[in-house]
């Protein structure tokens, strides 16, 4: 999901309450605290979830280049609304031995995030937090990242990214108050090489410049938290060649979302989807022309 930073969200937020009654309600949504505990080899992990977000299917964000009558098709087809794609905002953590990660903060307090009180339903609190792992820089990924106050959220927290996005958000105005929070905090790395026990960040570029997966790997069992490579478990998997507004780089979007559903639907392994329905995790199989999401641990 995109909305280069809280500026851009309040504006988001401004509309949706300017809307007259019954109209729909683009953009984020508060959602009860909910977190779901599985395991993966000899890992535990949690799915958080931070809010609701409705887009609006208005030709901007998904199949611009096929327009909303196509967009409509495939969600009529799966029985849902054709006039929005409700998407989640959820986050992962992660325990590993001597650390406790957490995956993408959601959209902070100031933008109906819950984020917080689904980490204490899981039992922790944010300064149990050792590493924050962010999957790419957009709003709705690192707007846990600060307090109300804008101060660190996870006070003891190591905030890892790659040093791409690092670099790309320094060039963002608007992000100037967050590196100014969270800059002593940072640690970059390199794609490919691993930053935690069983933990390796993965290239996926497009969505952003330095847009990274995580591959977590325990006894063999693998999951692939994949960020922002696919946004509706209908429409971006159905099309994953169409074009995607939030894309920073539609065309080296469209190409690692076509090669990363690819890739899994041969691995069978287990996804960590962000915005798929609440809790996120299942696996991606083949279907027709594109992809279907089979949701579930099994
Ligand atoms: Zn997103």
């Amino acid at each position: 999901m995109t909305f280069r930073g809280a500026a851009l969200s309040l504006l988001t937020i401004a509309a949706a309450s300017l809307a007259p009654a019954g109209a729909l309600t683009a953009g984020p949504i508060a959602a009860p605290p909910a977190a779901e505990a599985f395991r993966l080899g000899g890992l535990k992990l949690f799915t958080l979830r931070d809010a609701r977000y409705e887009a609006a299917n208005d030709g901007r964000t998904f199949g611009v280049d096929a327009g909303p009558a196509a967009v409509a098709a495939l969600l009529s087809k799966s029985g849902l609304p054709t006039d929005h794609i409700d998407l989640s905002v959820d986050a992962l953590l992660v325990i590993v031995p001597g650390h406790v990660a957490l995956i993408d903060t959601g959209l902070g307090p100031k933008a109906h995030g819950g984020l917080i009180a689904s980490l204490k339903a899981a039992g922790f609190v944010p300064a149990e937090v050792t590493d924050l792992l962010i999957t790419h820089s957009h709003g709705d990924h690192i707007g846990g990242l600060l307090d109300t106050a804008g101060a660190a959220a996870f006070p003891k927290a190591t905030v890892r990214l790659s040093a791409k996005e690092w670099a790309w958000i320094q060039t963002q105005a608007s992000s100037a108050g967050l590196v100014a929070a969270i800059g002593p905090k940072v640690k970059t790395f390199e794609p490919g090489v691993p930053i935690l026990p069983g933990i390796t960040p993965v290239a996926l570029g497009g969505h952003t410049p330095g847009h990274v997966g995580y591959e977590i790997v325990s006894n063999g069992a693998r999951l692939l938290d994949i960020g922002d490579s696919a946004h509706s478990s209908i429409v971006s998997l159905a099309r994953p060649e169409w074009t995607m507004g939030f894309d920073n780089d539609p065309v080296a979007g469209k190409s690692s979302r076509r090669d990363t559903l690819a890739m899994l639907a041969k691995t069978h392994e287990l996804v960590f989807a962000p915005h798929f329905p609440f809790p996120g995790v299942g696996r991606i199989e083949a279907s027709g022309e594109g992809y279907a999401w089979k949701a579930g641990l099994k």
